[in-house]
């Protein structure tokens, strides 16, 4: 078993947000910070020792990363499955290759949860156009037709109410293979974050309800308003999935709430989420040091919820109504990534506040008024 020791380096690829919090969380033990990003200045790029400028893809910029990193992992999952393989030959990539090949497409991904022996829902897979039109009944309407390869915060993906909405779907096959699934008629989104060391040890951080606007996540509530019941399936699920998956590192698994309080399972992420943002001030253990301890090799910890806790996104638009209420709200931690260009909806960085009122706070945050729009 390869751990990893302060001093050493450990490698990213991606510059983002989650790159830049998981190297802020390591740099506190001391570790160095070496970042492959296209982006002269990029939010990890900003804290890391060592900045690699070159495509995900590059193969000579993948050599030098691998080079100069003791263990390496990424930050998002639309990297080159092809370059991260062959990272796997010259260096120490304990997430291996398999999971970012897995969730980068949703057909392989569905699959993969289904053989895990947990519920999604009912879907098809369609090559094309074509084969849409002939098995679109098999889902019925309402449904929602996917992209099965690189979507995002709802890109690339259209719901369909009738058969007169079918043509405007055609534009989804441009590139790839689409999914059609049913539409799920459920109460919450709800996310378990399960992060997982090469010695097996699993842990699941305190679930999430999460609360979307535009398909942007806006809110993550903590605890989430559900029953012991839903907790308990919700937490059993991602454990499966992630033993299913031989996972190393961190997973977050996207769930709906149906009305009868059981889970469906929509999608995974194999990395820290945004929806786990919280854990940073709210646990005893954030979502970033529990994933550096797992890449390096160390024992995990039990996360524990210090108190109830909300986060809310900060996009482009909340950037100065935020800045200038900083004197108003002494409770509230603000996180800033780092970010040039405010545009709109962009993720530019996030508040998380601990309370002992949950509703208190949250219209507190609706009278803020900064999130308004
Ligand atoms: P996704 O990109 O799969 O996470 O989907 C983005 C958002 O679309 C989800 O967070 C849901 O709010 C909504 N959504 C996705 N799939 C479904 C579905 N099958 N039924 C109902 N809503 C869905």
């Amino acid at each position: 078993m390869t751990t990893i020791y302060p001093g050493q380096t450990i490698g990213i690829i991606g510059g983002g947000q989650l790159g830049r919090m998981m190297a802020l969380a390591a740099r506190e033990a001391g570790f160095k910070i070496a970042v492959l990003e296209p982006s002269m200045d990029s939010p990890c790029g900003q804290v890391a020792d060592i900045r690699i400028v070159a495509p995900y893809d590059d193969e000579a910029a993948l050599e030098e990363l691998a080079e100069v990193s003791d263990v390496i992992t990424y930050e998002f999952e639309n990297i080159d499955y092809d370059g991260l393989k062959r990272l796997t030959e010259i260096a120490y990539v304990p997430q291996g290759a398999e999971l970012v090949r897995t969730t980068q497409d949703r057909i392989l991904e569905k699959a993969a949860i289904k053989k895990a022996g947990s519920p999604v829902a009912n879907y098809i897979v369609a090559e094309n156009y074509q084969q849409l039109l002939t098995n679109i009944h098999d889902v019925g309407y309402p449904c929602v037709v996917k992209t099965a390869r690189g979507g995002y915060d709802g890109k690339g993906q259209m719901t369909l109410h009738s058969a007169a909405d079918l043509v405007a779907v055609e534009q989804l096959f441009e590139h790839a293979a689409c999914v059609a699934e049913a539409f799920v008629p459920f109460t919450m989104e709800v996310s378990v974050i399960v992060q997982r060391n090469p010695q097996g040890e699993t842990y699941c951080l305190p679930m999430g309800e999460n609360i979307h606007v535009n398909h942007i996540l806006h809110e993550t509530i903590v605890p989430a308003r559900v029953s012991q019941q839903t907790l308990k399936q919700a937490e059993e699920e991602a454990i499966k999935i992630a033993d299913a998956l031989q996972l190393v590192g961190t997973l977050a698994v996207e769930m709906f709430v149906l009305e009868d309080g059981s889970i469906v399972i929509n999608e995974l992420a194999p990395r820290p989420h945004n929806s786990g943002h919280y854990s940073i001030e709210g646990c005893n253990i954030s979502q970033f040091h529990q994933h550096i301890r797992a890449v390096c090799g160390w024992p995990l910890r039990q996360p524990k919820l210090h108190q109830p806790t909300i986060m809310v996104n900060l996009l482009g638009q909340h950037v100065v109504p935020v800045t200038n209420s900083i004197g108003k709200y002494p409770d509230w931690s603000i996180h800033l990534y780092g970010k040039a260009e405010a545009k709109h909806n962009r993720k530019m960085g996030h508040v998380t506040i601990m309370t002992d009122d949950l509703d208190q706070t949250l219209q507190q945050i609706t009278e803020s008024a900064i999130w308004a729009e």
